[in-house]
């Protein structure tokens, strides 16, 4: 662990310090990645071959195939478990929150453990921390590095970064949109993001089966006390009605963000594989910043963002929203504090 909390700007240093410095790299993201996870992956990638560096990324089997949407990146140096020479290699979590969001325990044991991220509650759980919570995304700080860096970036280099930019920041609409978001986007579009074929890929053509998902989320639509809390669960047999991947179900929450009204929105759905099968897992988002979700998330061993986080529980769906009912009003009717 790196003592105290340093600046981003000497944080940043150190980082180019290390990267010019070592040879060999892995890269890790967190578990079920994003578009912010993939992008940095792939974009870091990209980053640390164009210096000549030997760098493998680590996507665990659990996680792949990708998301259908996600099946276009170019996969190059992917290795599926840890390397034999791990202990000689440098290994760089990116968009990842707390070392346990990353199933392969062995990645700990790397020479030197970068943390790069952007969740204000990240834990600081590197040999060096560079969370910068100020950056839209992950892709950002990789974009931010690759200057310091003064490697240009490839078109495929580009892509990457844009897909994580405009997938975290919800094509620049959540208030996570700066200026520098903006200027990233120029700048990566000038290096040859084809935007439209980005977009066509990531949110169309879509399989027929996620919108029957879709449809039966939002006939499941919730909503709690006057519609502060809308909320939506799925089953793991509603997934095999609609005859749905998991990660279907990306997307549904934000209709029911967009419901009036709502203070806090809630996509529940139980896992129907992996290890922790009939476990739920929990998508908060908010819609302004009278509930931070993320505090909410971390009661439950999740995080994430003021606006968007998450958790897993072995929670039924009841008691679930019991929990969530308390959580919600003790931030949104919490008494004044004595004077
Ligand atoms: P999601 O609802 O899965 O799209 O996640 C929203 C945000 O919460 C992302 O920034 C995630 O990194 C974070 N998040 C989701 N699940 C967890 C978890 N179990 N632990 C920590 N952070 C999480
Ligand atoms: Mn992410
Ligand atoms: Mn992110």
């Amino acid at each position: 662990m790196s003592e105290g909390i340093e600046s981003t700007e000497v944080t940043r240093e150190r980082v180019l310090a290390r990267i010019r410095a070592d040879s060999r790299f892995v890269l890790a993201a967190h578990e079920s990645p994003d578009g912010d996870a993939l992008g940095s992956l792939v974009g870091m990638q990209g980053l640390l071959t164009a210096l000549g560096k030997d760098s493998r990324m680590f996507i665990a089997p659990e996680d792949l195939p990708l998301p259908y949407e996600y099946r276009f990146f170019e996969l190059d140096g992917l290795i599926q478990s840890p390397p034999a020479d791990i202990a000689q290699r440098t290994v760089v979590f990116l968009d990842c929150g707390n070392i346990d969001r990353n199933s392969a325990s062995v990645l700990h044991e790397g020479r030197h453990l970068l943390n790069i991220d952007h969740h204000h509650d990240n834990t600081r759980f590197g040999t060096l921390d560079h969370v910068v919570p100020g950056a839209s995304c992950t892709a950002e700080i990789v974009w931010d590095l690759m200057h310091g860096l003064g490697v240009r970036p490839t078109a495929e280099v580009a892509r990457a970064l844009y897909v994580g930019l405009i997938t975290d920041t919800g094509r620049f609409m959540y208030e996570n949109t700066g200026p520098r978001a903006h200027e990233m986007a120029a700048e990566l579009i000038a290096a040859g993001v084809d935007v439209q074929d980005v977009y066509r890929r990531l949110f169309e053509e879509m399989p027929p089966a996620k919108l029957t998902l879709l449809a039966l989320a939002l006939g499941r639509m919730r909503r709690f006390d006057s519609g502060e809390l809308t909320l939506a669960a799925l089953s793991a047999e509603d997934f095999r009605d609609a005859g749905a991947e998991d990660s279907f179900s990306e997307g549904i929450i934000d209709h029911l963000r967009a419901v009036q009204g709502t203070k806090v929105a809630v996509l529940v759905r139980e896992l129907s594989s992996g290890e922790r099968i009939g476990q739920h897992k929990v998508s908060l988002r908010a819609t302004d910043d009278d509930v931070d979700v993320s505090l909410i998330a971390r009661e439950q061993g999740g995080g994430g963002h003021r606006r968007a986080a998450g958790f897993s529980t072995t929670l039924e769906v009841e008691p679930l929203i019991e929990f969530l009912r308390r959580a919600i009003a003790a931030q949104l009717h919490a008494a004044p504090a004595p004077a």
